[in-house]
């Protein structure tokens, strides 16, 4: 009776020990399983941010207007004197972007072209997208990286800023 329940006592402690190491494997697993990584989304936001305040710093320089319209992703060249060097392609690229068309993963939206950022109220500020992710590479393809002329980011199945959620 007593080695019998012993016994068990050593089953339970290996299923216990199996039941560990199967968990432990689904974290690192889970670590490892890049569309669900919230850290590429901080490394995202990071870029946005420095892209973002580099577009402010330009339209500072520029009485208050972002650069012209373009249809390609030249307006990463109007950057290069604010961000300098560190305009590589850490910055210009989602982490989650693998295919990499074009300069930059970014989309400079072309309708915030001639819009004096000094003259937005905070409101109209918080609802203009000027920055989007080119395709919504986040939460296995789900999700878009969007940077507004409040300097805030969000990440959104589109860039629709009705729909933008609350800061959180
Ligand atoms: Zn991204």
């Amino acid at each position: 009776m007593a080695r019998g329940s012993s016994r068990r006592r050593w089953i339970a402690i290996g299923v216990a020990a199996v039941l560990a190491a199967a968990a432990l494997v689904l974290v690192v697993i889970a670590a490892f399983t890049p569309t669900h990584h919230p850290e590429y989304r901080v490394i995202c936001s990071s870029n946005l941010h420095q892209l973002g305040l580099a577009l402010l710093m330009y339209a500072d320089e520029s009485g208050g207007c972002f650069p012209p319209k373009a249809h390609d992703d030249s307006w990463v060249d109007l950057m290069k004197p604010y961000l300098g060097s560190h305009l590589d392609e850490g910055l210009l690229y989602c982490l989650l972007d693998k295919q990499r068309r074009g300069r930059t993963s970014y989309r400079f939206v072309s309708s915030a072209c001639g819009l004096n950022v000094n003259g937005l109220t905070d409101e109209q500020a918080s609802k203009t997208v000027v920055l989007v992710e080119k395709r919504p590479f986040h939460q296995g393809g789900k999700l878009r990286g969007i940077w507004y002329a409040d300097g805030n980011v969000d990440f959104l199945p589109l860039p629709g800023a009705r729909e933008r959620a609350p800061r959180r």
